[in-house]
């Protein structure tokens, strides 16, 4: 909460042309704060009288930050296989944890997780936390949580980093939360400031338009959520040395207000576009969702998956998980082929990173033919059927 000290407050309006959410004004010779606010601190940083305050900061500012050490992951593990972020995030805090001098460690949470802690090891960790108990088997925000935040608490790392996936937007912002830390969502690129040891966390923001980098200076952890598919695992090394650490949980850790009935795997959630090698996009250009039969075929032709635009999913044609691009999935396949796509910004973040880009689209001027490395002008429904018949002739060849 944002605190003015109106004995202080002389209503000068600096912290008013300041707030970059226009969330502060001076109303009769003092500042007042509205519901915009954000706690960014751009107004306290600007206060010459010190008026301003945000509550809880004053204890973050008395934090002892050299006794936080060490880079954290959060390794997801689920329905007996460990979510492909959790090796990305080992290969980005691998790479901090060096330029840090410290120690990388993965945090494994769940049941009957067999050898996946020596797979940590093998791609980068130095120590395993591994908590595997039955209770632990259906992922619950409460107790994931409380194990999360006690182990946070009890070995003070000074970088957490988790997977942008359902299950770490679920719980990890309640762990940033029980720790009063700062957290950054979403991040795509994470560095460190030489100055300072600092974590450099950097998104999209302003709808994509802009890179923001953000930097938690006075709290500790520094806490990130991170997309799949935008950080490099390590090739595994099964010679390399870790320490495995068993924690056992309490029951009151494990306690928890929510019980799993059961755990069903629904057609549409078990779209992952971002484990297949080739996927075929649609856009606004396929007119329709019957479209997306054509789609299907050049998918099943080339073992590939469907994905899409929002703009198709918003209107109803296809289902979210096949969204690829900024409010979507971060994709990179060997082959992505856009069919009937403009190319918006918002949409090519998701996808830029695909091998081979091959675009489809009748406008010449496309943006999409920007980013793409081979380019089809014209109708898809002309262009397609013929790639089928060229595909089909050369599989009997
Ligand atoms: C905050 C925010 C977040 C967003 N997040 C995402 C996101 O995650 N993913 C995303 O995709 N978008 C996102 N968008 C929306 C994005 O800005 C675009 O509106 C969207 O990507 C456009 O989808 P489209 O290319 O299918 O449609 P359009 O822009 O309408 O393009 C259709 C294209 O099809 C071509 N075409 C039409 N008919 C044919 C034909 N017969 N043959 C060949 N070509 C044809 C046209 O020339 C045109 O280029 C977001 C927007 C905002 C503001």
């Amino acid at each position: 909460m944002l605190i003015i000290d109106k004995e202080l407050c002389i209503g000068c309006g600096i912290c008013e042309s300041a707030c970059p959410f226009g969330a502060i004004s001076v109303v009769d010779g003092c500042a007042v704060v509205a519901d915009g606010c954000t706690l960014c601190g751009s107004c306290v940083e600007m206060c010459d009288a010190g008026a301003l305050q945000i509550e809880g900061a004053e204890k973050n500012a008395s934090l002892d930050l050299a006794s936080w050490s060490g880079v954290w992951v959060y390794c997801e593990f689920r329905r007996g296989a460990l979510a492909p972020v959790s090796l990305e995030l080992l290969g980005a805090g691998r790479r901090l944890a060096d330029i840090r001098n410290v120690l990388l460690s993965a945090v494994l949470i769940g049941s009957e997780t067999g050898d996946t802690a020596q797979q940590l090891i093998g791609h980068g960790a130095d120590t395993v936390y591994r908590i595997d108990d039955p209770a632990l088997a259906h992922f619950t925000d409460e107790a994931y949580g409380t194990i999360m935040t006690a182990l946070i608490q009890q070995h003070k790392p000074e970088i957490v980093l988790a997977g942008a996936t359902a299950i770490g937007r679920s719980f990890i912002p309640g762990v940033a939360t029980n720790l009063g830390a700062g957290l950054t969502a979403d991040c795509t690129q994470l560095a460190i400031r030489e100055e300072d040891g600092a974590l450099l966390q950097t998104r999209p923001a302003f709808g994509g338009n802009i890179m923001a980098t953000i930097v938690c200076p006075n709290s500790r952890p520094q806490m990130s959520t991170v997309r799949p598919k935008v950080m490099q695992a390590l090739a595994f090394d099964a010679e390399r040395q870790g320490n495995i650490v068993e924690v056992k949980p309490t029951a009151e850790q494990l306690a928890t207000r929510v019980r799993v009935m059961e755990s069903v795997v629904s057609e549409e959630d078990n779209v992952n576009i971002q484990e297949a090698d080739i996927l075929v996009a649609g856009g606004r250009g396929l007119d329709s969702a019957k479209g997306f039969t054509l789609m299907r075929e050049l998918a099943d032709s080339l073992g590939g998956a469907i994905a899409a635009t929002r703009a198709v999913v918003d209107a109803g044609w296809i289902a979210y998980p096949h969204q690829v691009g900024q409010t979507g999935k971060t994709v990179a396949p060997k082959l992505y082929i856009a069919c009937g796509i403009s190319g918006a910004v918002q949409h090519v973040a998701g996808m830029q990173s695909a091998e081979t880009i091959v675009a489809i689209n009748r406008d010449k001027d496309a943006p999409i033919f920007d980013v793409a490395d081979f380019g089809l002008v014209g109708d898809l429904f002309e262009i397609v059927p013929k790639l089928l018949t060229k595909i089909e002739e050369r599989r009997k060849s």
